[in-house]
């Protein structure tokens, strides 16, 4: 089952990377991607395995935008899905289930409490569990994000991919994607250091990792912009946190006004709208530099899994309205 999918380019950021003292600071732009972001690569891949298991029902809990990708692409092989997802998740997501025609609930209450729902679903009424990590099938498809990137760089490695962390399966199958690579020949020498990257308002895994824990502890009040990294406890936690030790990564924390305001000067330095999840990459590279943990040499690759046209509310536009008719106005600049 495809839609196109795959070999999102590497751009450079120039501008921003010269601000912040990264003279090599690129992005791999997974907003291109069908219902514009990465989890477009998920369920290409576990839709399709579906399908050809003889699949004809999923359910899953989501934040939005797993949702609008599966609902796409069970549209295409005419299964039916039903998702759940909290009430107040971005309005783009919830249009794209609803187009696609799969069933959808919004409830009062976190990604947590949607996942219950599913799972009753599953449960009682014959649902295949389509949830984080439930089926195998999804990270086959996140791990591609791995292969195509060592691929663009002409098997070489970068010293640093930033990552921006909800249920981790993204940098879970990058880790995947690195060892399969290294095991066949294709790479060598020392992984890329992987960076989770959270919001303050939901950082279980910055919180496991900065106690040096192997597990995180469920996040209370979990809330921020960057609504596709609002995942109070992972499944694959332990996972995520044995990938970050074992590339001698690290995990930041930042607070949703840096998310914003990167959000913004990425878009008006280097022309690339991106998601608050991965713009949150952007203002965690910003206070890596400054505390001197990443180099001004290293290579950096920012993951930005969505389209920043996908949150429209994240950017206030002060454009004055004119009467029709009217004369061209003084402007600031003139
Ligand atoms: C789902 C999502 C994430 C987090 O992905 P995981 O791999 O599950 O951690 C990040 N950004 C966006 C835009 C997302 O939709």
């Amino acid at each position: 089952m495809s839609l196109g999918e795959g070999m999102t380019p590497i751009v450079p950021l120039p501008r921003m990377g010269g601000a912040i003292g990264l003279e090599r600071l690129r992005l791999k732009d997974e907003g291109l991607l069908p219902t514009g972001t990465f989890k477009a690569r998920g369920a290409a891949v576990g839709v399709s395995r579906a399908n050809e298991l003889g699949v004809k029902k999923i359910a899953m809990p989501t934040n939005g935008n797993a949702g609008a990708a599966w609902a796409a692409y069970c549209a295409r092989a005419g299964i039916e899905i039903l998702i759940t997802m909290p009430k107040d998740s971005p309005v783009s997501a919830r249009v794209e289930c609803a187009a696609a025609g799969s069933r959808l609930l919004l409830v009062d209450g976190s990604i947590t409490d949607a996942g219950a729902l599913s799972s009753q679903a599953v449960r009682d009424r014959g649902y295949m569990d389509a949830a984080t990590l439930r089926e195998p099938y999804r990270l086959e498809g996140k791990k591609t994000m791995g292969l195509e990137l060592f691929e663009q760089l002409g098997w070489r490695i970068p010293d640093v991919i930033l990552y921006p962390t909800g249920g981790g399966v993204g940098l879970i199958g990058i880790f995947k994607a690195w060892r399969e690579c290294q095991a066949l020949g294709w790479l060598q020498g020392p992984p890329p250091r992987l960076v989770v990257v959270q919001a303050a308002g939901c950082a279980p895994i910055v919180k496991a990792w900065s106690e040096h824990a192997t597990e995180s502890v469920a996040w209370k009040g979990a809330r921020t912009v960057a609504f596709g990294i609002t995942v109070p406890k992972a499944l694959g936690d332990f996972l995520v946190l044995d990938a970050v030790n074992r590339t001698n990564g690290c995990a930041v924390a930042v607070d949703d006004s840096a998310i914003l305001a990167a959000q913004r000067k990425v878009a008006a330095r280097d022309g690339v709208f991106m998601c608050p999840e991965g713009a949150a990459c952007v203002a965690a590279a910003t206070e890596l530099r400054r505390t001197g943990w990443l180099d001004g040499a290293d290579e950096v690759v920012i993951i930005n899994t969505g389209a920043g046209i996908l949150y429209p509310e994240t950017i206030d536009v002060s454009a004055p309205v004119l009467r029709a008719g009217v004369d061209l106005p003084e402007l600031p600049q003139d």
